[in-house]
């Protein structure tokens, strides 16, 4: 059965869900038209050009075996993929004292670390990753933060330092901002801390060669004048029959586009903001949900210069803003790109200072970090907090009580308005696997026809 054939399908987004949904919905016989309120395409997915012609990700970037779905499209697509590994030692900050070592983890005591991380294991092994909200002591899990997690079960001092280390690194979150459920659902949902926290064998195994954005452009250029820019959707009103969406354009010109569904492919926060009518029955966010905080800093050198001092270019600090560095350089080291990455609260004050006060913090904090490096011939900073079309980078961040609100009926039609990006992927959750899953998934589900009934379609057949 094709459901899909012929239907007039709009997608609002073109990420990498957008876009996956739109491919599929194509290939289907549907007539598709993508509304990007942006003028480029591949929302959390930008290139930031460096010298020597070079393009860093200044979004997304890693990627590893599992994410079979990305594999196979950047296959699919002639690109070919980098290694991040890493080779060299490692730089640390700590308490304002420099130190280098060959391990990846910081002189912390390894023992009150690996007793946390058990912790933490017990906690992810206990999580239902098909229905977070159904694991044993959700309730009590989804009310409690993980920063009162941390200060309820965790007393070594060390391991308290790493912890909002280990959580802005690996969700660009805030300890206070999210749940323990959801903690443990993402970390989970990624394959668990030991594979989301690797470069070799782990998610960040590699990069896409020339950036990430390159894939979203070939896919964009497969769809071609289907996708149009510059169209920020600010209504949705659906009847029996139909669907009609509007977009507030650029200078004040309203533009609507009419359909028989709606795939919408935006983060929870962005989604939230539409107006719906009839108005949406479940919501897409609540007052608690927040937007992960990140911020990353490119600098350009001539060359991998600190290779030559036998460092790897990752370092790990608790002296902001940069929280780590990682080597991004082009695999024939014809320049040198270092990573800088500024998240969770310290993302939120680096982003409230001016572009002059954050370009002369991380010059000065890579000038502590690695003080026999001459300065960066480039130092660019791609700040997500002000990003008005992503509000949650990498991810949304479900606060306390969001699971038990909002994951129930994360995926559930609106009528005739379908869900799809990360943070409706239960597998490869705010990951750009999890947006190409729920991709498939939404384009399945408008293919095949969803036999559910939810709640709204009763509100439109009134
Ligand atoms: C700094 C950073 C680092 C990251 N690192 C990694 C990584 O290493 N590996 C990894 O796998 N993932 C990483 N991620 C996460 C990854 O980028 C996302 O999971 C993925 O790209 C999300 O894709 P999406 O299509 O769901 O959403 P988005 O990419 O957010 O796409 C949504 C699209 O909708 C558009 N839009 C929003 N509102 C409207 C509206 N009202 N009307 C029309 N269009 C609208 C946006 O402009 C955007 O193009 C990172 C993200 C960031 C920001």
């Amino acid at each position: 059965m094709n459901a899909a054939a012929g239907m007039r399908v709009l997608v609002v987004g073109a990420g990498l869900a957008g876009l996956t949904a739109a491919l599929d919905l194509v290939a289907a016989g549907a007539e598709v038209t993508v509304l990007e309120a942006r003028d480029r395409v591949g929302g959390r997915i930008h290139g930031v050009s460096m010298p020597g012609g070079v393009t860093a990700d200044g979004g997304a970037a890693y990627l590893g075996a599992r994410h079979t779905e990305l594999l196979a499209l950047v296959g699919e697509h002639g690109l070919r993929l980098v290694p991040a590994t890493m080779t060299g030692d490692s730089t640390f900050l700590l308490s304002g004292r420099r130190t280098t070592s060959a391990s990846r983890m910081p002189p912390l005591d390894a023992v009150a670390l690996g007793g946390m991380f058990d912790r933490l294991d017990e906690l992810v092994a206990d999580v239902r990753p098909d229905a977070p909200w159904q694991s044993a002591d959700a309730g009590v899990l989804d009310r409690l933060s993980a920063a009162s997690w941390l200060a309820r079960e965790i007393r070594h001092p060390d391991a308290r330092t790493f912890f909002p280390l280990f959580l802005g690194e690996m969700m660009a979150a805030d300890p206070a901002a999210i749940s323990v459920l959801h903690m443990a659902f993402y970390l989970r949902s990624g394959g668990g801390i030991r594979y989301l926290n690797a470069f070799e064998g782990g998610a960040q195994e590699w990069r896409i060669d020339g950036g990430a954005q390159l894939l979203c452009q070939a896919l964009a250029e497969r769809l071609g004048a289907r996708v149009r820019m510059g169209q920020p959707v600010c209504a949705i009103e659906q009847s029996a029959g139909d669907v009609v969406v509007q977009c507030d354009g650029a200078s004040g010109a309203r533009s609507r586009y009419r359909a028989d569904r709606v795939v919408l492919a935006v983060p929870p926060l962005l989604a939230q903001r539409i107006e719906f009518r009839p108005a949406l029955r479940a919501l897409r966010a609540t007052a608690v949900t927040g937007r992960g905080c990140a911020v990353k800093v490119q600098l350009g050198y001539p060359a991998p210069l600190w290779r030559e001092f036998g460092l790897s270019g990752w370092s790990v600090s608790t002296n902001g803003p940069l929280l780590s560095t990682v080597d991004d350089s082009p695999p024939d080291g014809s320049a040198g790109v270092l990573t800088g990455f500024v998240t969770g609260a310290a993302a939120t004050a680096f982003s409230a200072l001016s572009a002059t006060a954050q370009r002369d913090a991380a010059l000065a904090h890579i000038g502590r970090i690695f003080p026999q490096l001459p300065a960066p011939t480039q130092c660019t900073v791609t700040d997500w907090l002000a990003e008005k079309y992503s509000r949650g980078c990498y991810a949304a961040l479900f606060g306390p009580g969001d699971w038990l609100n909002l994951g129930p009926t994360l995926t559930d039609p609106h009528g005739h308005v379908h869900w799809c990006g990360t943070e409706t992927s239960l597998e490869f959750f705010g990951l750009m696997e999890g947006a190409i899953r729920s991709g498939r998934r939404v384009a399945a589900e408008l293919i095949h026809g969803d036999e559910r009934t939810p709640v709204s379609e009763k509100v439109l057949s009134r």
